[in-house]
Formats: structure tokens, C-alpha cells, sequence
């Protein structure tokens, strides 16, 4: 059925709005004809029991089968142990340069952005792998110092990755409150500008349906800026998403239990499920 379905796809279509994002994902293309060889020189009248079989033993297919996913847990544990390196100066993206990295925001009682992005990210990677994903994290643990922004910015495509998120909270004013997404502006790549945004605005829409609200700091919940390394070095679609405030008394509540950190990743979860319908170039492959 999606075979004949993909003979019909002009060789265009696959080349899609992600431009040169789907060159990291498809690069032996070419092998797709192989497949329909087969299938026509395969005789009438073959012994149908052993196609029944075959099809039987198809794995169920996932929402998200060939879909590569990079993820980002913004800072690390080990960061606030070497303030030396994470001020050496690493190259922004756009000829400017920035500090390798930063130790992140906390909460009010402690509790660290970089681990409540290191935890969200663990249980987002579950679902997404449980519906079919290939997911790669810019870091493996939540102890050592990390990768800088820049190759936190290089990592999707060195991974051959379909789009990249980054998974912060803020650390503004205790009057703040609300997640929203950050994409890097003016695009340096056919990926950034309108690929980026289309993911923001549907992980805007799976944080909304989970019932958190969008920020009061950044109207539309979309910020777009020049100045995130992490975003300007990427080739394929990328966004941050600051998933709330940890200076707001009940969004760091919320964010301090399992039950709410497992909110955020159910959120983000859809969101990707969501984009990712819109794909067909990737999810057929
Ligand atoms: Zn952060």
C-alpha cells in the first residue's frame, strides 16, 4: 500500500520544506528503488501462505518509524565546578562569540535547571523511542561538564538528526511565568526561518494542551534571536523551548515533582507527534 503511494511521489516532493535537513536524513536514497524491483519479478500466483506470513510478521509500525530525533537538556551538573572553561569563548554561529557555557537558572529552594532538563529529557526520549524514534542526547549523563554550545549546535546534523530540541527553563523575574520557544533569527540556513518555527509552534500547542500556559514575557510565545549559539550552528529545523519559569512560586512547584516533569514530557511528546504528521518525507522513508 505505501509502496505504490511512494512510486507516485514526484522526486521534488522529497526534497520538501526541509531542504538540506533531509539530506542528513536520507543520504542513500537511491536504494529505495530496490524494494519495487522485487516485488515485480515476484511470480503470480506465489504460495500465499508464506506472503501471509511475511506480513504477519511485520512489526507494528510507530507513529514516529525513521523519524531522527536530537534532544538537547540544556547546562550540565559539572558546569558550576569549572567557571574557567565555561568562560572560554567559542564561536556563536555568526562571527561573533559567546561563553562555552553557563550553569542555568534553579529555583528558589535549589532545585537545578540542569537537572530538570537532564529529567525531562530522559522521560521525553522514552515516549518518542517508544513510538518508533531514534533519539541522540547531546549529553550523556547529568555529572560531567558537557559539550559547549556550539557543538551542542553541530550535534543534530553530525547525528543525521530530523530536528533538534533544546530543553531549558527560565530564570527571570519572580512575575514571570509561561513557557515559549526560541529560534535563531535572521535564518542562516534553509532550515532556520519557517521549518524552525512550524516546530515551536507545535510544541507551543502540545504545552498548551497539556494545560501549562503560554509566557507573559514574550507575547505569541515565540522569541527570535541571533544571539543562541546552540541554535545558529544548526542545519536541520532547531528550537529551545524554555518550558517555564523557576523563579515563579507555582510553575518551580510544578517543575520540582516527577508528576510535573513528566507533564512537560508528555507535552513535548505530543508536540513532536504532532510536527512530525506533517512529515511524510521523513516518517515514509
Ligand atoms: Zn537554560
Amino acid at each position: 500500500m505505501t509502496t505504490s503511494t511512494r512510486l507516485l511521489l514526484p522526486p521534488v516532493m522529497l526534497l520538501g520544506v526541509l531542504g538540506c535537513a533531509n539530506m542528513f536524513a536520507a543520504p542513500e536514497g537511491e536504494q529505495e528503488d530496490s524494494p519495487e524491483a522485487v516485488e515485480t519479478s515476484v511470480p503470480e500466483g506465489a504460495d500465499a501462505g508464506v506472503e501471509g506470513d511475511e506480513s504477519a510478521q511485520e512489526p507494528e509500525a510507530g507513529p514516529l518509524d525513521g523519524v531522527h530525533i536530537a534532544l538537547d537538556p540544556g547546562h550540565a551538573g559539572g558546569i558550576a565546578a569549572d567557571p574557567q572553561k565555561a568562560q572560554t569563548q567559542v564561536d556563536d554561529g555568526r562571527g561573533g562569540w559567546k561563553d562555552c557555557q553557563a550553569v542555568g537558572a534553579s529555583t528558589n529552594s535549589g532545585y537545578t535547571e540542569h537537572a530538570f532538563n537532564w529529567d525531562v529529557s530522559q522521560r521525553l526520549t522514552e515516549l518518542l523511542e517508544e513510538d518508533g524514534a531514534e533519539v541522540r542526547l547531546t549529553r550523556e549523563n547529568d555529572e560531567a561538564f558537557g559539550p559547549c554550545v556550539d557543538e551542542r549546535g553541530q550535534f543534530p546534523q553530525e547525528v543525521g538528526a530530523d530536528v533538534y530540541v533544546s530543553i531549558h527553563a527560565n530564570g527571570s523575574d519572580p512575575s514571570y511565568s509561561g513557557y515559549f520557544a526560541i529560534v535563531s533569527d535572521p535564518p542562516l540556513n534553509a532550515a532556520q526561518g519557517e521549518p524552525s518555527l512550524e516546530v515551536a509552534e507545535h510544541l507551543n500547542e502540545g504545552l498548551a494542551q497539556e494545560g501549562f500556559d503560554e509566557s507573559n514575557l514574550i507575547p505569541g510565545g515565540i522569541s527570535q534571536r541571533s544571539d543562541i549559539a546552540g541554535l545558529n550552528w544548526a542545519e536541520v529545523p532547531a528550537v529551545m523551548m524554555e518550558l517555564g519559569e523557576m523563579r515563579h512560586a507555582e510553575e518551580s512547584a510544578v517543575m520540582e515533582t516527577e508528576e510535573g516533569r513528566q507533564r512537560y514530557a508528555d507535552a513535548l511528546h505530543n508536540g513532536l507527534l504532532s510536527w512530525a504528521e506533517t512529515q511524510e518525507e521523513i516518517t515514509e522513508e
